[in-house]
């Protein structure tokens, strides 16, 4: 079975040469928690690397509802139209539902789906935060090794998953609906700290009075915000993915934004801290995993718990007794 699989070798050659199809099994591979797989799927991204690192990365969340892939839709013919190839890197909400299967969900973005520059790769939003794999900055890499000019993150916006995203995105966008009044109150400030824009959207027909209304008072309260990018004012504008209006201008946005990072190196610089924070995240996840997998550990972490639970210990002392028993007794 394995010799009939491709080879990373084979497979790095295909997704540099943009097949798609190889593309879709490197992403697999790089989801994929089984040995193997992560052995194959590190064989193959190293090479890669060094292609990688050349597409704007644009991270967008919102609620349910927001708008995101009929935005997402609008957006990426628009740029695959104008011969840009932009891989778009899914929520599939139909997986939460029936238990994680990546059937994907045919009714997303079925229109760009179809564009000869466009990649799409739902991921099932269940067992992941909002739609963001831990892995999917690799599959960052893969993209751009594959030509993307346009890396496309789309997030449910839950809260957390809103920080994840921003560390690994050059530009983070946020769509919300009308009524910021309501949505304000309950929105945590921090996410108006993370984003670079917000897009008021359905600005059109009925809504679009309101959404005008809505974009001004966003705008007033990202004035008294901290901006997310040194050098950049989060704007707050309005927009319709049902008749593109906006669209285009939220494009020339992100152009802008990315030309003042790049002269100013604001751009290269967050890049360089999102790697760094990238492998110190890394190197705690598996500095964790170590330490609770240690049999000697695990032996006597219950007993310790409790006593620090009822007062007997202090929980300095605890981490004291657990850590020598991890470097005592290295497996
Ligand atoms: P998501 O859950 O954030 O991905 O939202 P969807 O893209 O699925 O959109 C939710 C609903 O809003 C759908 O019925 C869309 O047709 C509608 N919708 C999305 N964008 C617009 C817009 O700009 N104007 C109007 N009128 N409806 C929109």
């Amino acid at each position: 079975k394995e010799r009939s699989e491709q080879s990373a070798k084979q497979l790095t050659k295909a997704i540099l040469n943009g097949n798609r199809k190889a593309l879709f099994k490197a992403i697999t591979l790089i989801e994929s928690n089984a040995q193997h797989h992560q052995e194959r799927a590190q064989e193959m991204l190293q090479p890669l690397l060094a292609y990688a690192g050349r597409s704007i990365r644009i991270g967008i969340t919102g609620v349910p509802g927001a708008g995101k892939s009929t935005f997402i839709e609008a957006f990426g013919k628009l740029l695959c139209d104008q011969g840009y190839r932009v891989a778009v890197l899914a929520v599939d909400p139909s997986s939460t539902v029936n238990g994680g299967s990546i059937l994907g969900d045919k009714t997303r973005m079925e229109e760009l789906a179809k564009h000869e520059n466009a990649f799409i790769r739902p991921s099932p939003s269940s067992g992941t935060l909002g739609g963001v794999h831990k892995k999917t900055r690799e599959t960052i890499i893969a993209c751009e090794a594959a030509g993307f000019d346009l890396i496309i993150i789309e997030t449910v916006g839950i809260g957390q998953s809103e920080s994840v995203v921003r560390g690994m995105v050059d530009f983070f966008l946020m769509l919300v609906l009308t009524g910021a009044g309501d949505e304000l109150q309950g929105m945590k400030k921090g996410v108006l700290e993370l984003v670079d824009a917000i897009a008021v959207n359905k600005a059109d027909g009925d809504n679009l009075k309101l959404a005008i209304k809505t974009r001004r008072e966003y705008a007033q309260i990202l004035h008294l915000l901290r901006p997310a990018t040194i050098g950049w004012e989060t704007k707050a504008v309005t927009c319709s993915s049902l008749t593109g209006d906006g669209i285009e201008s939220i494009w020339s946005m992100i152009q802008n934004f990315t030309e003042l990072g790049k002269t100013s190196s604001v751009f290269y610089d967050r890049r360089n801290a999102q790697v760094s924070e990238w492998l110190h995240a890394m190197i705690k996840d598996r500095l964790e995993l170590s330490f609770y997998q240690h049999e000697k550990v695990g032996e006597i972490r219950n007993s310790i718990e409790a006593d620090v639970i009822q007062g007997k210990l202090t929980v300095t002392k605890a981490t004291d007794q657990l850590f020598r028993a991890y470097q005592d007794n290295k497996k």
